[in-house]
């Protein structure tokens, strides 16, 4: 691993920036993942008897508390058992995406203000405001450079939550120093922007800014370590070479005033128009259910005139939607033309929920036994699990998880978006379920949760499911179910991706984030080869 990380050490300086800029996406989610509030869990400023599990930490925080506690320690754990993931399927630049996150959650917090309430220095009597930047950014670029910091071995021991609640715990003890030498240097020099201010504070900052960046690096190089011992000392014989398109995509910093890009590039509706003819529709008959089910196809432009083999997301729409939902009703043609994946978008035949089921007939086994078959057996697919994702809105994005988690040797991942991924849990939806179950109901609704197939496949300390994404929009009407799904993959410590970006249930909403989702299947899906 050393050569991969080693061949790509610009790459992975650079990128390690890249969670402020995904912050910057505006993922609700995503800020409490860069800091920690010690004094909120009531152990004062002693992080260490932190619960590091998140099991015991839910009985003392609400996960609407963790949201303004930080999250850092289990954000440093999910993206650590991610990169160990990737390591061990040999998706190397996917484990360098996850080491760049990693290496971005672990700097923070071995910042001293990103361990504490106190982080601006607005709690301290009288305040010391702007001590988190005069202390984080100014004085490490007046007074250090990378020559001045001292290579270490190796760091730590115990689970990556452990590790990161220990340097939570040394940073914040600095904290009462810096904030007593900017008090002094502020008050001889009158305040903070003079010189007199930077000669009389550097002296006390300099130091613990050394000694905290050198802790940072020799603890990040452990859990790089552990990740590569977990994974099976996996060794990639001939290292990639990253390159920027690798990291999903996010705004550039401007400058404090300018307006910033916008998030994601923007694709011109004519394009999308255009795009859209490229779609074939697929009739495909099921012995299973009788009939003809439609299904809207999309090859990528190269298709024709390549002979590669190339994976297939397999698309889901959303309940009173069908199979031309996706392509009529979002930019999905134009945003994979040049991208080497098949896209199936089958019908789900009325709000089957993907199911197999009385009201609706055999969904899930005709996507699962008839059709997947049919694709391979049409197109030139990558026919193997590694190939494979699904994913889909609302009533689709159960559906994908479902499929994938009763199929885990047919899909290697599975993509939610604004998914109705508490169905099965709490009351069935009145007139919805008893058109899928129209006798035994109850019991038929409680059967569908996502809980008991999740567990099952979290044997040994590991998880053998497909790869995991799940976003939703924050004025969603789903959005506390995906909360919870949150909360229950953190505590089974099941490994995944999840975004809670701004929007409601609308395909305002689908069209900009299903660019997320097919960044997140390239990274988890084989490329087309040859
Ligand atoms: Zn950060």
């Amino acid at each position: 691993m050393r050569g991969l990380l080693e061949k790509n050490r610009a790459w992975l300086a650079d990128a390690s920036s890249h969670p402020d800029r995904w912050r910057n996406r505006v993922d609700h989610a995503e800020a409490p993942r860069h800091f920690l509030d010690t004094e909120r869990f009531g152990f004062g400023t002693d992080a260490a008897r932190i619960p590091a599990a998140y099991t015991e930490l839910e009985r003392i925080r609400t996960y609407d508390q963790l949201r303004t506690d930080g999250v850092v320690p289990w954000a440093a754990e999910r993206v650590w058992k991610l990169m160990v993931s990737a390591l061990r399927e040999r998706r190397w630049e996917d484990a360098m995406v996850q080491a760049a996150y990693l290496s971005h959650y672990v700097g923070d917090a071995h910042v001293p203000f990103h361990a504490t309430e106190n982080y601006d220095g607005q709690l301290s009597t009288p305040p010391r405001r702007g001590i988190h930047r005069r202390f984080e950014g100014l004085a490490l670029e007046r007074s250090i450079s990378l020559a001045d910091l001292r290579a270490g071995r190796p760091e730590g021991k115990g689970t990556a939550s452990e590790r990161i609640l220990l340097a939570i715990r040394e940073g914040i003890s600095d904290v009462p120093t810096l904030i007593e030498a900017d008090r002094a240097a502020a008050a001889d020099a009158g305040g903070t922007d003079s010189d007199a201010y930077w000669e009389k504070f550097l002296p006390v900052a300099r130091p613990i800014a050394v000694r905290r960046l050198e802790a940072a690096g020799r603890r990040l190089a452990g859990l790089y370590e552990a990740a590569w011992k977990a994974a099976g000392r996996p060794r990639p014989g001939n290292p990639p070479e990253m390159t920027d398109d690798w990291l999903p995509a996010a705004p550039a910093f401007v400058p404090r005033g300018q307006t910033p890009p916008p998030p994601l590039p923007v694709v011109p509706d004519e394009l999308k128009a255009s795009a859209r003819l490229r779609a074939k529709l697929l009739p495909f008959w099921s012995a299973r259910l009788g009939r003809t089910v439609p299904v809207t196809v999309l090859l990528p432009e190269s298709y024709d005139s390549s002979r590669k083999r190339y994976p297939v997301v397999y698309l889901l729409h959303g309940a009173s939607g069908d199979h031309s939902d996706w392509n009529a009703k979002s930019g999905l043609a134009a945003y994979t033309a040049n991208q080497e994946v098949i896209l199936v978008m089958p019908d789900a035949q009325g709000d089957s929920f993907y199911t197999d089921s009385v009201g609706f007939g055999p969904i899930e086994s005709m996507l699962v036994r008839e059709l997947v078959p049919a694709i391979d057996e049409r197109y030139r697919t990558l026919a193997k699990r590694e190939g494979r994702g699904i994913a889909g809105l609302s009533m689709g994005g159960y559906g994908a998880w479902r499929i994938a988690l009763n199929h885990p040797r047919t899909f290697a991942a599975a993509a939610s978006l604004s998914g109705a991924l508490g169905w099965g849990e709490g009351t069935a939806p009145a007139g919805l379920a008893e058109r899928i179950w129209p006798s035994e109901t109850a019991r038929e609704w409680e059967r569908s949760r996502l809980a008991p197939l999740l567990e099952n496949l979290y044997r040994g300390k590991a998880w053998h499911g497909p790869s995991l994404w799940f976003d939703c929009g924050k004025d969603d009407y789903l959005v506390d179910s995906n909360r919870r799904m949150e909360v229950r993959l953190a505590g089974l410590g099941i490994p995944y991706e999840f975004a809670e970006f701004d929007g409601a249930h609308d395909w305002k909403y689908w069209d900009a984030h299903i660019r997320d989702v097919l960044h997140f299947m390239r990274r988890r899906l084989a490329p087309a080869t040859l």
